[in-house]
Order: C-alpha cells, then sequence, then structure tokens
C-alpha cells in the first residue's frame, strides 16, 4: 500500500508540520503520520504566536522558509510588538492566532505541497536495521519503510492528565496517548525523563461583563511575522485583562489537599515561569493578586482562554475561584484546566542537527525533547527537516551558531546543556541578542534559506537588494550635514538641545530623542533622497534607525561573534578519547565523552567543563 518514502514524520505539531514541510520542499519523498488528522497544528494552550523571544524565533522560520510565520500573519486576530519601550534587541512581536483557522491553513499549506503524503495512524515502533532507520510499526499493524525518520511527539508519549484526584491517560485533553514508543526508545539505548505542563479553563465570553475588565487593544499599526506578502492586518479583537484577589486565593486554596501537584501525584517537573495559579499562590504567597489576560479564541468563537489562570484543581474549585474574579460573577466554562504529564527524552542524546547519537538517521524535534512551546517546537522541527533531507540527498548538514540565530541558541543550548525543566527561549539566553533582532531575521538567514532550497531566487535577491539599500542610505547619513536653521525648531519640540553649526544627519539621529521618522517630517529633502533609494516602508526605515542609533554596539557584538568562531572552528572529532587527557577534571572527562561536542566552542559551554579544562583541549589539538 505504501512505497518507501525518504523521511516518516510523526506527529503533525508545529515541529512536525514544519520538519514535514521542510523536507518535503527540498525534494524528498515524506510521509506525515499522526494520531488525528482533524488536530494538526493544534495550539494545545494559549491561542498565541511569537512573544518575548519567541516572536524572534518566529521571525527567523519564516527567513529560512518555514511556513509558521505566513500561518500566523493569515490567522491572527490581533498583534503587538511587546517591549516596544526598550531596545531594538527586546522588541518582540506577538499575535492573537484563530485556534481553529490557524490549524486549517497549516493543513491547506501541507496539502498544497506535491511530494507530501498523509496518514492517520498510531507510530507504535522503530525499526532499524545496524544502527540505522529502516521504517516504523504502528497500530494499524502498518510497516512502512523510510531511510530516515522524525520524531515529534509533543506532550502524547505516555501522556496523563490530571484534574484534581482524577488521573486518567491523554495526550492532550479528548486525545489518546501515545503508548509503546517510550518503551521502544528504551529497548534501543535511549532514555526518557518525565515533566509537566497544564492549562487554565476556557470562559464562555458570552458570560463575561467585560466593562469590568481593561482592555488591551492591538497595535494601531499593526505588524506582520512573515517577510512575504502575507495580508495586513485590518481588524482586531481585544484582549482584557482581570485579577485575582485574596477571595479568589481562599477559594484556590480549598482544593490544594486535593491538588495532584500538591499531593505528589505528579512527579514530573513543570515549566518554571509558566507556573499553575495555585503554584503562584503558593509561591508568592506575599502577592494578594494575580494578573490575567483573557484572550480570544478566534473571529467567530465566544471561548476566551484565561492565561495566567492554568490549573490543575478539581474542575468545581476552579469554577467557584473563577465566579469570585471582577467580570467573571456569571461566569459559565466551555472545558477546565488540567496538567499533563509526558515522556521526554534528554535531548543531549542528539547531535546539533537534531539527529541522535544512538540511531543513525533518527531525529527528535519539538516537545519530546523537553521543550516547552510552539516556537521552539516549530524551529526544530525546521531544523530536523532540513537535516534529514540534506543527510539522504547531500550528506552534509545546516547548523546555526549561536551568534545567527535563536534557533542556533536553542539547539545549541539543548544538545549541549540538556534540561532539567521545559526550556522555553528567553532574550537572556542569547549572548548576541543586539545582533538577534527581529527587525533583521531576513537579512540574516533568508540568504541561507536560499542555499537550502526553501527560499524563491526572486526573494533572496529582494532580501539583498534591501540590505544594499539601506546601507547606502546609512552612508548618505553618515555625510550629509544640516543646518540650525533646518533643525533647531524640531529639535526645541523633543526638548533636543539646539546646535550651533551644521552637523551630520547620522550625529542627530545618535540621539535617544530623536526619531527618523520625526527627522524626516521636517527636513523634506532628506525624505525625497531616502525615497530616491527606493525606501519607504516603515519597516525599512525602523530597521536603518536601529542600525544608526545601535552601531556601536553591533560593532561591538559582531567581533565578540568573530572571536567566538575561531573556536568554533575548531573541531572535536567524534571518536576523540577523553579518558587520556588525564590533565582535565575527572568531571569534564566524563561530560566531554557523554556529549562528545562537536567544537571546543561547544565544549566551552558544557556545565562542569571549566576554561583551564579548554585549554588543555586547545594546546592538545593544536598539536
Ligand atoms: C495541556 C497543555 C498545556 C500547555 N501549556 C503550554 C504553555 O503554557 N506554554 C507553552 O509554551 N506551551 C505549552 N504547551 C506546550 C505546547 O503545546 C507544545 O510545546 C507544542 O505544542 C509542542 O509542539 P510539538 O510539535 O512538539 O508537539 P504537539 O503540538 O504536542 O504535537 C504532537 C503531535 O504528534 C502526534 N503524535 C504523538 N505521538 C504520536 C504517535 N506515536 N503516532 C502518531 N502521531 C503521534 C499528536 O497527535 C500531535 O499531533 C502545553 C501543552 C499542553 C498539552
Amino acid at each position: 500500500m505504501f512505497k518507501k518514502y525518504d523521511i516518516i514524520v510523526v506527529g503533525a505539531g508545529h515541529a512536525g508540520c514544519e520538519a514535514a514541510a521542510a523536507a518535503a520542499r527540498m525534494g524528498s519523498s515524506v510521509l506525515l503520520i499522526t494520531m488525528s488528522m482533524t488536530n494538526m497544528a493544534q495550539m494545545s494552550c494559549n491561542p498565541s504566536m511569537g512573544g518575548i523571544a519567541k516572536g524572534q524565533i518566529v521571525r527567523e522560520i519564516d527567513a529560512l522558509g518555514g511556513l509558521s510565520g505566513i500561518v500566523t500573519d493569515h490567522t491572527m486576530i490581533q498583534f503587538r510588538m511587546l517591549n516596544r519601550s526598550k531596545g531594538p534587541a527586546m522588541w518582540s512581536p506577538r499575535a492573537q492566532s484563530d485556534r481553529m483557522r490557524f490549524s486549517e491553513k497549516w493543513r491547506e499549506l501541507l496539502e498544497s505541497i506535491p511530494n507530501l503524503d498523509f496518514w492517520q495512524d498510531l507510530v507504535t515502533g522503530i525499526r532499524c536495521n545496524e544502527g540505522k532507520v529502516v521504517g516504523v510499526f504502528t497500530a494499524l499493524r502498518m510497516e512502512i519503510d523510510a531511510d530516515a525518520l522524525i520524531l515529534t511527539n509533543g506532550t502524547f508519549l505516555n501522556g496523563t492528565i490530571h484534574i484534581g484526584e482524577k488521573t486518567f491517560s491523554g495526550g492532550r485533553i479528548g486525545e489518546s496517548s501515545a503508548f509503546h514508543l517510550t518503551e521502544n526508545l528504551n529497548e534501543l539505548g535511549f532514555e526518557h525523563a518525565r515533566m509537566k505542563t497544564g492549562t487554565p479553563v476556557r470562559v464562555d465570553g458570552r458570560s463575561i461583563d467585560f466593562s469590568r475588565l481593561e482592555e488591551q487593544k492591538g497595535d494601531e499599526q499593526p505588524g506582520k511575522f512573515s517577510y512575504t506578502d502575507t495580508p495586513p492586518l485590518l481588524r482586531q479583537r481585544s484582549c482584557y485583562v482581570a485579577y485575582t484577589d485574596p477571595d479568589v486565593h481562599d477559594v484556590l486554596r480549598k482544593g490544594f489537599d486535593k491538588s495532584p501537584l500538591f499531593t505528589g501525584r505528579i512527579k514530573g517537573r513543570g515549566p518554571r515561569y509558566c507556573p499553575s495559579i495555585e503554584d503562584k499562590i503558593e509561591r508568592f504567597s506575599h502577592r494578594d493578586r494575580h494578573q490575567l489576560f483573557v484572550e480570544p479564541e478566534g473571529w467567530n468563537t465566544a471561548e476566551y482562554y484565561l492565561n495566567g489562570f492554568s490549573s490543575s484543581l478539581p474542575e468545581d474549585i476552579q469554577y467557584e475561584a473563577l465566579r469570585k474574579i471582577k467580570g467573571f460573577e456569571h461566569a459559565r466554562i466551555f472545558r477546565p484546566g488540567y496538567a499533563i504529564e509526558y515522556d521526554y527524552f534528554p535531548p543531549v542524546q542528539l547531535l546539533p542537527t537534531l539527529e541522535t547519537k544512538i540511531v543513525e538517521r533518527l531525529y527528535f524535534a519539538g516537545q519530546i525533547n523537553g521543550t516547552t512551546g510552539y516556537e521552539e517546537a516549530a524551529a526544530q522541527g525546521l531544523m530536523a527537516g532540513i537535516n534529514a533531507h540534506l543527510k539522504l540527498h547531500k550528506g552534509n548538514e545546516f547548523v546555526l551558531k549561536r551568534s545567527e540565530a535563536y534557533i542556533g541558541v536553542l539547539i545549541d543550548d539543548l544538545v549541549t546543556k540538556g534540561v532539567d525543566e521545559p526550556y522555553r527561549m528567553f532574550t537572556s539566553r542569547a549572548e548576541f541578542r543586539i545582533l538577534l533582532r527581529q527587525d533583521n531575521a531576513d537579512f540574516r538567514l533568508t540568504p541561507k534559506g536560499f542555499d537550502l532550497g526553501l527560499i524563491s531566487k526572486e526573494r533572496n535577491e529582494q532580501v539583498l537588494h534591501k540590505q544594499e539599500q539601506i546601507d547606502e542610505v546609512v552612508k548618505w547619513m553618515k555625510g550629509e550635514s544640516v543646518s540650525p536653521e533646518q533643525i533647531n525648531p524640531h529639535l526645541e519640540t523633543i526638548k533636543s538641545a539646539p546646535i550651533s553649526q551644521k552637523i551630520k544627519i547620522f550625529q542627530i539621529l545618535l540621539r535617544p530623542e530623536v526619531s527618523l521618522q520625526g527627522l524626516l517630517e521636517v527636513l523634506p529633502n532628506a525624505s525625497s533622497k531616502i525615497r530616491s533609494f527606493g525606501i519607504s516602508d516603515k519597516e525599512s526605515l525602523e530597521k536603518m534607525e536601529i542600525l544608526v542609533k545601535y552601531e556601536t554596539y553591533i560593532i561591538k557584538e559582531q567581533e565578540m561573534a568573530d572571536k567566538l568562531t575561531k573556536f568554533e572552528d575548531l573541531v572535536l572529532k567524534d571518536d576523540f578519547d577523553y579518558q587520556q587527557l588525564t590533565s582535565i577534571s575527572f568531571e569534564a572527562r566524563e561530560k566531554l565523552s557523554r556529549i562528545k561536542p562537536r567544537t571546543i566552542g561547544q565544549a566551552s559551554r558544557i556545565p562542569g567543563v571549566s576554561p583551564a579544562d579548554i585549554s588543555v583541549l586547545i594546546v592538545y589539538i593544536s598539536r
């Protein structure tokens, strides 16, 4: 019934969809096997994409030719650029999505890819021969052949759902969990562990009194995630802000003796930065209120997601506590909150390509690697799809450096440091934040996406051309002066010190209180000159302003990144015998032997390997 495929992808979550799309668009024949074709790219938790550091990841996925940004643009109902008051390294786009349309759009895009096939089934085992993948076994007793396999099982492996004292098996509420695969992977030599996550109640919007909540509108000029010509967002839905109070906390506390979290029934580690409401009132008992975001689930539904109220307390306690919140006195709920425990595979068992070290041509991507979040999952899926295709057809690999992309930071952290709690991306994890901005993801990555065959020639040329235009304008601003008569009235209105003699536009723009937009309004000549370079769109003007204002920092970070690259270029062989290096610590020898870093750079980031150990290694390999 089935032909032999180049690649099988297991699971159509965010990781699986990106993996299947990338590998098939690069030219592999791909079969995407998933338990439910109606739940593809489900947003298991909040209906939103992006946010701090995650927004940068979605932009990077798009710049490389992935599809998450395009799907988000087509399905968003609100857009906000977070952290605008901070420096541009911190600006992070976030969109509220229509949950149902998000899933539908993904399916539509996937079905438009010619060499991508689909099969609804449960994969129960991996077929291997001489340490290499040869296919899968499924619950429908199929044996399907493939040269490579990408596992993206999310929260489904032996998933257990908890609501109060009730415990039942499931990968998400209403969906069954995936059995046998963990045990099969254990037999092949893989280690696994347990993690936990949770989700809040979904509320019937018809029963909420919005007049008692604070409205949170989207940006007046909403942006987008994709660099392609996706449609602009013309109308938006509002979110709302609500607060818990001591009465709400008292009701929640009544359920603590039945909480699977506090009674010890949940063993897996949960996401520290996304705790349940019971966790928050226990850990921060001095705080008498917590902020909640009331987020619409789509254009045409009354369902609302109550961000910040995640809970696994009994459903009657969740309901009673909800009704104590201002604006929710008469609230009805569609679904209760719950917690879920699932198996994950510590990612130090992976190479930087996301291929496993134990079984060749087997790749893991997404939550199976101990991460949390759609964006982190999608990024890994894209990279696994690319690398599985390259391994089969070109024999090379695609690994991003920490100085090139958040995706590089993510995967390097996973395979080098491992995880002991659900890993989510933060800007603080990246040492080159000013280089890895959301505005320049296309300059950083689109040429790479083109080399991979995921970006069209035309799109790549447009990006290169834009980069040239922007560089030209910045150069022009460094050479062009303005006189006191031209600029002082404007400087006065924005309370900036007047100038006494001619000064370069570039110098003026370095002042924090001066904006490029403001300058162009009072300098019509400069405005028409910039237009003559072919630049008029808001995004390019923003890019230019950032390049001017942060030039010194950008140069400094680039120099540091270049220095680090030297270490990244010092390659360590896979079969290097670290035990022979008796002058480095026992811990370093043990960890280096286990993790088998690819480069001196990666070795230096392994916890427990000291700078002194690295010096010895450098001396040794330099010989
Ligand atoms: C209750 C809950 C709460 C969450 N809360 C948060 C949160 O607060 N913040 C956050 O960032 N993230 C949260 N997440 C996590 C977020 O949903 C995931 O990080 C993200 O969806 C992971 O994407 P993925 O592609 O790795 O896996 P998933 O989106 O879980 O997709 C896995 C896919 O694989 C399929 N599958 C699994 N096993 C098999 C098999 N053997 N055979 C065939 N198909 C299979 C499933 O049907 C599914 O389609 C939550 C998830 C859940 C379930």
